[in-house]
């Protein structure tokens, strides 16, 4: 396993197609989950966060282990890909200006 859909949790294993973005991925069943919202969405509701909606507390308590383990994975992808950057020569020099961090602030998060 190398991934897992950052909205439903499901490992590429278990899903058709995960398609990956800049440290996420989304599963199929979630992309025709997100077409028919946008679908469905009426055409005057604001955008506000998700956790600035009035919540019950066992649903805001219930949304902090999915918000961690996408964190998690994100943090994971970013690790792997600052790896391959050093395996193919990269320095801490180039991986902290890409970073928008100096080389040492690279160095110390990621060596
Ligand atoms: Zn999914």
């Amino acid at each position: 396993m190398f991934a897992r859909c950052s909205f439903c949790s499901k490992p590429n294993t278990e899903v058709d197609t995960l398609v990956a973005g800049p440290g996420v991925f989304i599963c199929d069943g979630c992309v025709q989950l997100c077409v028919s919202v946008i679908e469905g969405k009426p055409a005057d509701v604001p955008l506000i966060a998700p956790w600035e909606h009035d919540l019950p507390l066992e649903q805001v308590l219930s949304n902090l282990r999915p918000v961690s383990a996408a964190s998690t994975q994100v943090q994971d992808n970013l690790a792997a890909w600052v790896g391959k950057a050093r395996a193919l020569g990269g320095t801490w020099s180039q991986i902290g200006e890409a970073l928008g961090m100096t080389r040492q602030s690279a160095w110390e998060r990621f060596a």
